[in-house]
């Protein structure tokens, strides 16, 4: 396909999604014009993990070798009570093996950060909000904030959650994200708060409790993330801890922290006593069900805009970057945006149903408030035999979007 004269394909968000899309475009020779309306990105969040599936998309545009170089390879995967009782575990080193890429923890601003170094900058246009779109002679214009109208072959919406391109693309259909009904707290601690030789400086352990889980994630650089969620009837926090950061603030948290999780098992408590309570975030778990509205003409959404899923199981971001690699082929091997579009769709659907409805399903079941659930919920799990935990963890981690 020749891509001469081609008007770009214009990118509306320089997330993580938006960002892969961009490279895998120009690896592919399609140009691309990318579109963030932060003006200056900074290294923000916590702990990601970036899967074997997302990470492997990385390999073809050469960034793999950075993202491992900033990461900690995991080795292990491990589903634990309270009591520390291990309830699963899953090597991920053998996994690697199997599927041909590791799984890193990492810290979501360095992880974005290379993909924002890893974008020629003559591609990369910050400080620029997109307002609305308009579909013109076989092409697309979008108008920013700014006063700014470009046009390019097509539009991708890889606008986050809370997107604007799929607010117009849903019409009067629109609707808000769906209330998880979990909030999350994501922190960091230094990671020689425990001992150099611990497991969980490179195992990924969720713990599983009444109401509250907590997971840890190593992540390379001198930290771990630690996280928690809560049903929200039993999120318990005084107000003022969700005023402006002080460092009374700090104290009140990390006190409230350890009276819920200071009898958790070695090394939640060492983690959570050295956590840095100025990071810590707290966001509501919000998803969407899977749509039929997937596209208007030329434009596209891609990502959480699409498809916000629950963070539990660690796939939100991962999804993004499958469906960059499988879009960036799409529009290099169809002339016609249409079929690329058409052709994404029906590769990605089942897959991206599927991941929803799994990481959906996950957050009532492993936080569960009810005694009996929470019972049925340790023998079932427990009772899995390895090699059905071992498949379902191919069948995520192994997908092949190139
Ligand atoms: C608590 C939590 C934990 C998570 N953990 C994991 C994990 O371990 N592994 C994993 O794979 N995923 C995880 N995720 C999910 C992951 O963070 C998201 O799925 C991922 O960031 C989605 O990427 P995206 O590019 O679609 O959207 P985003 O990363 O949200 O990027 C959207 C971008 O668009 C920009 N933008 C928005 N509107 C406009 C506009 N009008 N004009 C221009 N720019 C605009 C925004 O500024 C932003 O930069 C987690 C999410 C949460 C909430």
């Amino acid at each position: 396909m020749t891509t001469a004269g081609r008007a770009p394909v214009l990118v509306i968000g320089g997330g993580i999604g938006g960002l892969t899309l961009a490279l895998l475009l120009l690896e592919r020779g399609v140009p691309v014009k990318v579109f963030e309306r932060t003006a200056d990105p900074r290294e923000v969040g916590a702990g990601l993990l970036v899967a074997a599936n997302a990470l492997k998309v990385y390999r073809r545009v050469g960034v793999e070798d950075a993202l491992l170089g900033a990461g900690a390879p995991l080795r292990e995967g491990t589903l634990k009570v309270p009591s520390g009782k291990v309830l699963s575990s899953v090597d991920v080193a053998d996994l690697a093996t199997r599927v041909g890429a590791q799984s890193l923890g990492m810290h979501r601003g360095t992880y974005h950060g290379i993909l924002l170094r890893a974008v020629p900058a003559d591609c990369l246009v910050l400080g620029e909000e997109l307002v609305r779109y308009e579909k013109s002679n076989g092409q697309v214009v979008a108008h920013f904030a700014s006063g700014r109208v470009e046009r390019g072959s097509m539009l991708v919406g890889a606008d986050g959650v809370h997107s604007v391109v799929r607010k117009q693309l849903d019409g009067g259909q629109w609707t808000p994200p769906r209330d998880a009904g979990e909030s999350c707290w994501r922190g960091l601690a230094p990671a020689d708060c425990i001992p150099a030789d611990h497991p969980a400086q490179w195992a990924f352990t969720e713990t599983w409790g009444d109401s509250v889980r907590v997971g840890l994630i190593p992540l390379g650089n001198g930290l771990l993330s630690w996280h928690v969620y809560f049903r929200p009837w039993t999120e318990p926090f005084p107000d003022e801890a969700g005023g402006p950061r002080s460092p009374e603030r700090q104290e009140l948290l990390r006190a409230r922290f350890l009276e819920i999780l200071g009898r958790w098992h070695d090394p939640i408590p060492a983690i959570v006593a050295a956590g840095d309570f100025d990071a810590l975030l707290r966001t509501e778990n919000r998803d969407r069900p899977p749509t039929d509205r997937w596209s208007d003409g030329r434009v596209v959404l891609l990502g959480d805009s699409l498809h916000p899923i629950t963070p539990n199981i660690g796939q939100g971001a991962a999804l993004a970057v499958e469906g960059a690699a499988v879009l960036a082929r799409a529009v290099a091997e169809e002339s016609d945006p249409r079929a690329a579009i058409a052709r994404y769709r029906k590769e990605r659907q089942r897959r991206v149903a599927f991941i929803s409805w799994l990481s959906h399903g996950v957050g009532p079941w492993a936080s569960s408030g009810s005694r009996v659930m929470r019972a049925l919920r340790n023998l079932g799990t427990r009772g899995t035999p390895q090699w059905l935990a071992v498949a379902c963890s191919e069948q995520i981690y192994g997908y092949d979007a190139l």
